[in-house]
């Protein structure tokens, strides 16, 4: 229970066994178990996963698992979507560690739990067809390309427990996804305040590292705002948008980046699948769709909720698009540096 904390049964063992609310907010006793909730929180936004801890004890194993409540309820009283969205990868991603050594009957069981219709039958592991594409953590990699499946009435063969674990490491990060924020009332903010000033802080603190930084020959000081956001983002290893995406791909194909330069800067993604991104990129660069896209102009870019930070050049009441930003730019930066070289 302390390793699969959100299993129905842990729920339940702690409906009948653990600690009040009160209890575990104010009581010197569960202070040590505030602490570690806290940790969590903070593995999982700088390390992006949960560290293990020794559970020799009951004690120990009943501290590890309200960590986990305690955690969630952190998360919810910051209600930080990147902070939500990091500390649910981190707890799939251990859960899914874990449960890749179990064996595969209890794999099976958890992911019943999380909702996959799994049918075990002579040895063979099967899953539902609609749930294994829900669920397919790399969908356009060669092992798990829908076409490559063995499809049998209506059910995937998955062919070892690993897959299964992986499947259900994806299920998990969507359901806690899903699940937070939990709401949180005054009591529950105030009792925290300490916890929740810290980890607000880090959040701060990891949101300003998302400092774009050259990419080759470009310099981001001559690129429009949004773009400079956009990269410091996938700099930083945050997963973007469709939308973000594909908006920064068009961008830097247009201004002369090859496929090789854009799948590097892909390659810090949080969830890089190399096979799925190179996919996109030649899409779009039209070497797939034999179309090369554009960007958005800006007022699509504002619909999608990616124009990020306008500056005086980005209101001057001609500028439309984030190419014309970085041509002016690009210009003005020529005419700067021929001027210099005379000097
Ligand atoms: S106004 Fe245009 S160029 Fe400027 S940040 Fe927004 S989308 Fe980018």
């Amino acid at each position: 229970m302390a390793n699969y904390p959100f299993l129905k049964e842990s729920v339940d063992y702690l409906r009948e066994n653990g600690p009040s609310l009160d209890e575990l907010l104010y009581d010197i006793a569960y202070e040590r178990t505030r602490g570690l909730g806290k940790e969590r929180v903070l593995e999982a936004l700088e390390k992006g996963k949960i560290d293990e801890h020794s559970l020799i004890s009951d004690a120990d194993q009943l501290v590890e698992l309200l960590s986990y409540i305690i955690a969630r309820i952190l998360v919810s009283c910051i209600n930080d979507p990147y902070l939500t969205r990091r500390y649910a990868l981190s707890e799939a991603k251990t859960a899914g560690n874990r449960l890749s050594s179990e064996d595969i009957d209890f794999i099976a069981l958890v992911a019943s739990e999380l909702g996959l219709e799994v049918d075990m039958e002579d040895g063979v592991c099967k899953i539902h067809f609609i749930h294994f594409i829900k669920n397919n953590p790399q969908r356009r990699s060669k092992p798990w390309k829908f076409v490559d499946q063995d499809l049998r009435n209506g059910y995937v063969v998955l062919k070892d427990k690993v897959r299964l674990a992986r499947v259900s490491q994806q299920a998990l990060q969507f359901k806690i996804e899903s699940e937070l924020p939990t709401p949180v009332n005054d009591q529950i903010l105030n009792s925290l305040d300490n916890y929740i000033k810290e980890i607000k802080t880090s959040v701060e603190e990891k949101k300003n590292t998302f400092k774009p930084q050259d990419l080759g020959k470009i310099r981001v000081t001559k690129l429009p705002p949004c773009m400079r956001t956009l990269i410091a983002k996938v700099q930083a290893g945050e997963n973007l948008p469709h939308s973000g995406r594909f908006a920064l791909t068009a961008f830097l194909h247009s201004i002369g980046m090859s496929s090789d330069e854009v799948m590097q800067l892909f390659a810090s993604s949080p969830d890089f699948d190399e096979s799925k991104t190179r996919y996109q990129i030649e899409h779009i660069t039209g070497k797939i769709s034999g179309t090369e896209y554009t960007p958005p102009e800006c007022s699509t870019m504002k619909s999608y909720g990616i124009c990020f930070g306008e500056d005086g050049l980005c209101k001057k009441e001609w500028m439309t698009h984030p190419l014309k930003y970085y041509r002016v730019k690009d210009k003005g930066a020529k005419k700067a540096g021929k001027k210099d070289h005379k000097e």
